[in-house]
């Protein structure tokens, strides 16, 4: 069952479940069955953009995956895919081995069981808080929408305000009410785009808490986009990484985040210091020290990172040399602006604010080796080739 949040309430009523199959896609009876959801090869060309370029992912039953990616990748429009509300060009997505888009088969939006909870959500202003969430419910008689809307109103903690409007709601419980909406006709597949965009940074953190906890309660099968690397890293079972409409990279967080694929995988997971080298030896020399370069041949020009968490800053003047430029408070971190001495940039390091040394001070600089990634430069720049 989807729930058209941006559709108005003249919406075609979906007819009532005939076949066997379609009472399984029909909400109420998916709650016992976590969907799987899998994209097979699917891409979606608008004129000569390709939003999708044969993006294959698998979302296993009732788990997280967050999707992330910069604005343009092609989150948003893998997302409507999987509701229905847009076709690939070519492809399938299938859910619970069935196919639902396809060179075969196209199933109606409101046929697949999946919620999708639009970026920019409204609420009907003229309906009421109870009637919003149980608009998605129109398959059920009113009295039995409005005892699963209000089911579902209370599991997100807003049951009391079932019988006002909308306008007296906070952003957090517009927020809230939405997520009763798309949870109420009990979707298999719930798909929600940047859902916490819109909040601040204290509220998006309670809210995704609280989010995560109901996706698991109802067992759906999910993806969540989001541009926030550290928001996947925290949401997902599993993270996929996008770019240029492809999947660059699916795994856990901390396979991720240890072993990015790319430069530009790792630029999204940790702020980096980038230093350009030459492979000598087995190893990259830099004026922060010398790395072992893996496989990596004789002569390849490399790019070495260092995490600016993996920046070791002491007064004794262990290191390489180094003065401080600059400091900034960030709250529990303070990031200093260093002066290396061989480094052409300065380097920025994150350290405790304890740590925190003045500027103009000369410090001795080090560097964590489990912080430092490694990697081929491209086009002179480390930038994989598009
Ligand atoms: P994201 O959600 O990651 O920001 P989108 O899926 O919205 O990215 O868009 C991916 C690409 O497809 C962008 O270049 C966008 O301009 C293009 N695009 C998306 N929808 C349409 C459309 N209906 N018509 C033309 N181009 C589109
Ligand atoms: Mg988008």
């Amino acid at each position: 069952m989807l729930a058209f949040f941006k559709a108005r309430p003249s919406v075609p009523t979906p007819t009532a479940p005939k076949s066997g199959r379609d009472r399984i896609a029909h909400g109420r009876a998916s709650v016992a069955f976590a969907a799987r959801l899998g994209f097979e090869n699917v891409s979606r060309r608008y004129g000569d953009t390709l939003a999708l370029d044969n993006v294959s992912l698998d979302v296993s039953p009732g788990k997280v995956l967050c999707l992330l990616g910069p604005s343009g990748c092609g989150k948003t429009t893998l997302l409507r895919i999987a509701a229905g509300v847009e076709r690939p060009s070519s492809g399938r997505v299938v859910i619970d081995d069935a196919e639902v888009a396809g060179p075969n088969r196209f199933v109606p939006p409101e046929k697949r069981g999946v919620g999708l909870m639009f970026q920019d959500f409204a609420l009907f202003p003229h309906l009421t808080i109870l009637d919003n969430v149980a608009f998605g419910l129109r398959f059920m008689t009113k009295t039995e929408a409005r005892a699963e809307a209000m089911t579902a109103l209370e599991r997100v903690g807003l049951g009391h305000y079932g019988s006002e409007y909308p306008h007296i709601l906070s952003g957090g419980e517009q927020q809230r009410v939405a997520l009763a909406r798309v949870i109420a006709p009990r979707p298999g597949v719930l798909l929600m785009d940047e859902p916490f965009s819109g909040l601040d940074t204290r509220l998006r953190e309670a809210m995704r808490e609280d989010t995560l906890a109901i996706l698991h309660e109802t067992r759906a099968t999910s993806i969540v986009v989001t541009h926030d690397a550290e928001e996947a890293m925290r949401m997902g079972d599993q993270v996929a990484l996008m770019r240029k409409g492809r999947v660059v990279q699916m795994g856990t967080a901390p396979e991720l985040y240890r072993e990015p694929k790319d430069i530009f995988a790792a630029r999204t997971f940790s702020d980096l210091n980038e230093m350009k080298a030459r492979v000598e030896g087995g190893s990259a020399a830099t004026p922060l020290g010398t790395f072992p370069a893996g496989g990596l041949t004789v002569g390849t020009d490399v790019i070495v990172c260092v995490r600016q968490g993996g920046v070791c800053l002491n007064k004794q003047g262990k290191g390489a040399l180094g003065r401080v430029l600059d400091t900034r408070f960030l709250g529990d971190v303070g990031l200093v602006e260093v002066a290396v001495q061989g480094l052409d940039t300065p380097i920025l390091a994150r350290v405790r604010e304890n740590d925190v040394p003045d500027e103009g001070t000369e410090v001795g600089v080090s560097v964590d080796e489990g912080a430092v990634l490694i990697f081929q430069a491209e086009n002179g720049s480390g930038e994989p080739s598009p």
